[in-house]
């Protein structure tokens, strides 16, 4: 029987949590007779209207390092909720969802894919509007390749109708939410990634990604990530959060980003992490591990702030205009490098 720590970590949360946090279990998906559940985490008000942002991990199952960081985010939160009250102010006006663990079986299997060989970053029903990298865009041919997106005309793996029902009915019905995915294993550089993977093509939010990441660069103004649209690396079909960003209603705001942690950093200090197929996603040693654990906990802070007091830096009227224009000056002009 495959044992997941991650997943006796979030269960011990629910239990301690009582009624402090409304769990919900999305079904569950079975490997060798083992049910593995999928579960969110809400937190905050219940309002639909209330802003909302949700946390996100373990899509891919070998990048585990995602998960530990919400879980951990989420122990420290549960302690909080007792004596921190401008967390409590906070969870008046906002909601909090997490889904630490999108792929248990994946991640017990110590593989990308979930329990049927599915990518689930490829798995959507959207098909990229030009060339994608070979293989590793999504592809058709079947479980024995990485990066499989599906048979087609099916519909999306259990794992990814878990999470498109709770980013429907948690984030969707806000007037603004939010949304971090995170995964690891791409580059140096810690990256952060806004939509589309689809097409190469700039989003209808292009001015508040933008004003949100100058908030973020006068907020915090050494931190160490890359803002990018994902498209500038490579195109993809079936990314579940481009699938989504294009549900919202024309007069929502939805921001789904995805953290890229550059595990090759982790590499670079311990080669012999190269030998473990899990060590190309996650940092092995363990001071390492702790350091990553705790070094995102400003982005979750910041991005729960920025949904909190959207009002502040949501552009409106001229200033949409010139955040826009700063946006394609900076991430889509041609002749940049
Ligand atoms: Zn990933």
């Amino acid at each position: 029987m495959p044992y997941l720590p991650e997943l006796a970590a979030l269960e011990k949360i629910i239990a301690q949590a009582g009624s402090q946090i409304r769990t919900q279990q999305h079904g569950s998906v079975a490997h060798c007779g083992q049910q593995f559940p999928l579960y969110s985490l809400c937190l905050g008000s219940t309002d639909p209207d209330a802003p909302s942002i949700g946390f996100f991990a373990g899509v891919h199952g070998l990048e585990r390092i995602g998960s530990q960081i919400l879980i951990a985010f989420l122990q420290g939160l549960l302690q909080r909720l007792s004596w921190d009250r401008s967390l409590q102010f906070q969870l008046q006006t906002i909601r909090m969802v997490f889904m630490p663990i999108i792929n248990p079986i994946g991640m017990a299997l110590h593989r990308r894919a979930n329990g049927n060989g599915v990518d689930l970053m490829r798995n959507a029903p959207i098909d990229a509007d030009g060339k994608t990298a070979f293989l590793v865009g999504g592809h058709r041919h079947g479980t024995h390749l990485p990066w499989f997106r599906g048979h087609a005309n099916t519909e999306m793996e259990v794992e990814n109708q878990a999470l498109c029902a709770v980013v429907n009915e948690q984030l969707l019905s806000s007037p603004v939410s939010l949304a971090l995915d995170c995964h690891s294993g791409f580059g140096l550089r810690d990256r952060i990634w806004f939509p589309y993977a689809y097409t190469q093509q700039p989003m209808p939010h292009l001015a508040e990604i933008h004003a949100l990441k100058q908030l973020f660069d006068r907020s915090h103004p050494h931190h160490p990530y890359v803002i990018e649209p994902q498209a500038k690396h490579y195109r993809t079909h079936g990314d579940v959060w481009d699938y989504l960003h294009r549900q919202q209603a024309a007069n929502k705001l939805f921001l789904p980003l995805t953290l890229e942690l550059g595990s090759w950093l982790w590499i670079k200090k311990n080669p012999r992490q190269l030998l473990s197929i899990l060590g190309l996603f996650h940092p092995m040693v363990p001071h390492r591990q702790q350091r990553v654990l705790r070094s995102h906990l400003p982005l979750l802070e910041f991005l729960i702030r920025a949904t909190h007091d959207h009002a502040s830096w949501r552009p409106t009227a001229i200033a949409r205009l010139t955040q826009h224009h700063a946006a394609i000056e900076l991430w889509y002009r041609k002749d940049r490098p």
